[in-house]
């Protein structure tokens, strides 16, 4: 598919790896449709895309809620005349071991709140973007491309029981939908970026950051334009679906 005119829907546009993406289809000539939960930082990233010459507007949605989420890519629709298409990307992580042990004695484990809000975001709010996309995409009969964000924390990493669900959900999720889908010209794919540059990293303590990038084979940490490159080539290459692209620097948990 070709970027230039499209539009392209990014969840959790506001910041981080989600701002990129939009900025990296901007400077292709895509028009943007950011969905996030704060004002300010759709604003921002909508300035940002717009100054490349392109049309952008900021949707306050929360992806975990069916309404929201449906309300939002009717007005994308509206205002666009169509979506071309999604990256799920709006991602939190709430990192707990599931039973944590200290002294031989039971201190605490991982709470269902934790493990709700995630799977909630992570991998509802990913259902329900993508359901609601690809629903639009049928209607309008000029195919789309669907991306699931996952993370190398997809094979199974200690204290994130919720996170790790949700990301090998996504992955299997965009294999399921390529298998459903692709009969109405819609693909998809999932990235899954190993430790990147962005907020979501200040959960981490320093000290366990520094000891995570020095057994990232290339010794560092991701920038979010190398994330954003990999949804460019899934888009750009029409005999790609249903894979997973590792962006990762070489590291496997
Ligand atoms: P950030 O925390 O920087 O950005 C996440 C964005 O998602 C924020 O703008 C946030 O909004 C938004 N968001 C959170 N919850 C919702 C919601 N319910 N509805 C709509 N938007 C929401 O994260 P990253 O850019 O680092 O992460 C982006 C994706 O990449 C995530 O899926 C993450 O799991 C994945 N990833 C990141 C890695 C990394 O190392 N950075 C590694 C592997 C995967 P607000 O700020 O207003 O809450």
């Amino acid at each position: 598919m070709q970027v230039q005119g499209k539009t392209v829907v990014v969840t959790g546009g506001g910041r981080g790896i989600g701002r990129e993406m939009a900025k990296a289809f901007a400077a292709r000539g895509a028009n943007l449709a950011l969905f996030d939960l704060n004002q300010a930082d759709l604003e921002a990233a909508s300035v940002e895309c717009r100054a490349l010459g392109v049309q952008a507007r900021g949707y306050v949605a929360n992806v975990t809620q069916e309404a929201a989420v449906s309300a939002a890519m009717d007005a994308v629709v509206n205002d666009f005349g169509g979506i071309d298409v999604l990256v799920n990307n709006a991602g939190i992580v709430k990192d707990s071991l599931l039973v944590k042990v200290k002294d031989g004695a039971v201190v605490g484990k991982m709470t269902l709140e934790q493990w709700q809000a995630v799977i909630d975001i992570n991998l509802t709010g990913v259902f329900l973007c993508a359901r609601e996309a690809a629903e639009r995409m049928i209607r309008r009969g000029q195919g789309g491309v669907l991306i699931n964000i996952s993370s190398i924390s997809r094979y199974g990493n200690a204290g994130q029981s919720n996170y790790v669900a949700a990301k090998a959900g996504v992955a299997a999720m965009a294999e399921t939908w390529a298998k459903e889908l692709a009969r109405y010209q819609i693909r998809t794919g999932t990235i899954a970026p190993g430790y990147t540059r962005t907020d979501i990293l200040s959960a981490m303590r320093p000290e366990i950051l520094d000891k995570l990038t020095a057994q990232i084979p290339l010794r560092r940490l991701g920038d979010v334009a190398e994330i954003a490159s990999a949804a460019l080539f899934i888009v750009e290459n029409d005999f790609f679906t249903g894979r997973c692209i590792d962006v990762d620097g070489g590291m496997r948990l």
